[in-house]
């Protein structure tokens, strides 16, 4: 199983270039996610854990010092990592979203984009463009420790544990688990 944890170090791979290009594999994964996205369950798991996230983050009150920092991966030096499931499921709700705003949906060339510049595509002015329906690890993230000193701890503690029933999720609803750099994912999910 891939590392559970949240957000990862950026690492070599980090230098080489995104492979967009689907195999057979990745066709059969993506096919597969798109289809559990739209299952009811789906959209009520990710829901849960949204409302859990918020709850959490009511009672710890972390405060987001450097606003949109943490999304320019490559400056800040770590990665975003998400199940195959979840990105679909988050990709189909920004989607819908754009559209009730007339806007386009994710396009292959924006995930390209934000890779070069080392970000995500969904930055916009330092902020986040898509907020309501960002990813839960985003949601869960702060740089901030708290006066405690603790803040990695009780971000990774949820992490893992919605991390564990995401992979139960998949289980439930038989479809492959993968683990991906969020940026990847978007580009093998994104139109
Ligand atoms: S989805 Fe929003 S919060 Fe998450 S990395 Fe992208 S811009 Fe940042």
């Amino acid at each position: 199983m891939s590392d559970p944890f949240l957000w990862r170090e950026a690492d070599a791979d980090s230098l080489s270039p995104p492979r967009y290009c689907a195999c057979v594999s990745d066709l059969s994964d993506i096919a597969a996610w798109r289809g559990a996205a739209t299952h009811p369950a789906c959209a009520a798991f990710f829901d849960s854990c949204r409302a859990k996230i918020a709850r959490v983050v009511q009672a710890k009150r972390p405060l987001c010092l450097a606003s949109g920092a943490c999304c320019r991966f490559e400056a800040y030096g770590h990665r975003m990592y998400l199940s195959g499931l979840e990105a679909a499921f988050v990709l189909a709700r920004i989607d819908a979203a754009r559209a009730r705003r007339q806007a386009n949906p994710l396009r292959q060339f924006e995930v390209h984009d934000a890779k070069s510049r080392g970000d995500c595509p969904y930055l916009r002015a330092g902020q986040c463009g898509e907020h309501e329906e960002r990813p839960l690890g985003c949601r869960i993230y702060y740089c901030d420790q708290g006066s405690d000193g603790r803040g990695a701890e009780w971000q990774s503690e949820l992490y893992e544990e919605l991390h564990r029933a995401t992979l139960k999720l998949h289980e439930q609803l038989g479809v492959p688990y993968r683990y991906l750099e969020w940026r990847d994912a978007l580009g093998l999910l994104a139109g």
